[in-house]
């Protein structure tokens, strides 16, 4: 473990936070440094606390913290960069916490964010500037970014299990990671059916000159695709991960009973 001296600076985004008693929030952060944290704020549910909105989701802040025996303490936080436009409708508000959602049930605690950090914070922009609708490749290419980040890169060129380029029919399958052509399906039990249309959308998503922003989807092949993909990080993970249908499901169900 490296050593951080006493008080240190980092720069990130909330995940979530917790009340903690009458005074205290309980934070979840996303940093440079330290990757997924948990850190206290003594204080910021204090009218006119030091912490102003650095402590609401999507904002990236810079924090100040105190190390002392036990988890670390925030002393100081301060917006550089936020994404308040993703607070202006519930429909934004759930696309921006999706990302935030992932991180929460993906990333390992203290876990080096390599990378990822930025990943979320353009997913967002991105977001910001989408029209309904438009967002949809984002949420596969965040997917496909986080599965990178894990590790765990589906293999989609070629057969994962052969190596050659499955013409025609191919399957996928969440185990063996990827790509199964049809010559090689028969040793596989666990696979579902993998269209072509949707093998050609992770296809482009997955190489070095994609354009998100020119990827027209249709609803159905989006809800397809980001099934897969969920299922496949659950396997992965070995935890639930709610495809973006269910989690919009759940939580604007949660928002609209109050
Ligand atoms: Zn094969």
């Amino acid at each position: 473990m490296e050593k951080f001296s006493r008080y240190w600076k980092d720069e990130g985004i909330v995940i979530r936070s917790t009340n903690l008693g009458e005074q205290d929030r309980l934070v979840t952060l996303f940093t440079r440094e330290r990757g997924k944290i948990k850190a206290l704020a003594k204080g910021a549910r204090k009218v006119g606390n030091r912490f102003g909105a650095s402590l609401d989701v999507f904002n990236l802040s810079e924090f100040m913290f105190y190390s002392g025996a036990g988890m670390p303490i925030i002393t100081q936080g301060e917006i550089k960069v936020s994404y308040r436009a993703l607070a202006s409708s519930v429909e934004r508000w759930l696309e921006g916490s999706y990302v935030l959602y992932l991180l929460d049930r993906c990333w390992q605690w203290g876990k080096p964010e390599q990378g990822l950090l930025d990943r979320v914070v353009r997913f967002w922009e991105a977001i910001c500037s989408s029209e309904r609708g438009d967002a949809y490749p984002f949420f596969l290419q965040f997917k496909l970014d986080l599965a990178f980040y894990l590790g765990i890169t589906p293999q989609l060129e070629s057969c994962v299990l052969c190596h050659r380029s499955a013409e025609g029919e191919s399957y996928w399958s969440h185990g063996e990671g990827g790509l199964v052509c049809s010559s090689c399906a028969g040793e596989v039990q666990e696979k579902i059916v993998f269209p072509q249309d949707l093998r050609a959308i992770l296809g482009y998503l997955s190489s070095p000159g994609r354009n998100c922003s020119s990827l027209r989807l249709t609803l159905a092949q989006f809800e397809e695709l980001d099934k897969i993909l969920s299922d496949y990080l659950s396997y992965q993970e070995g935890r639930k991960i709610r495809s973006w249908h269910d989690f919009r499901s759940f939580y604007r169900g949660a928002v609209f009973s109050g």
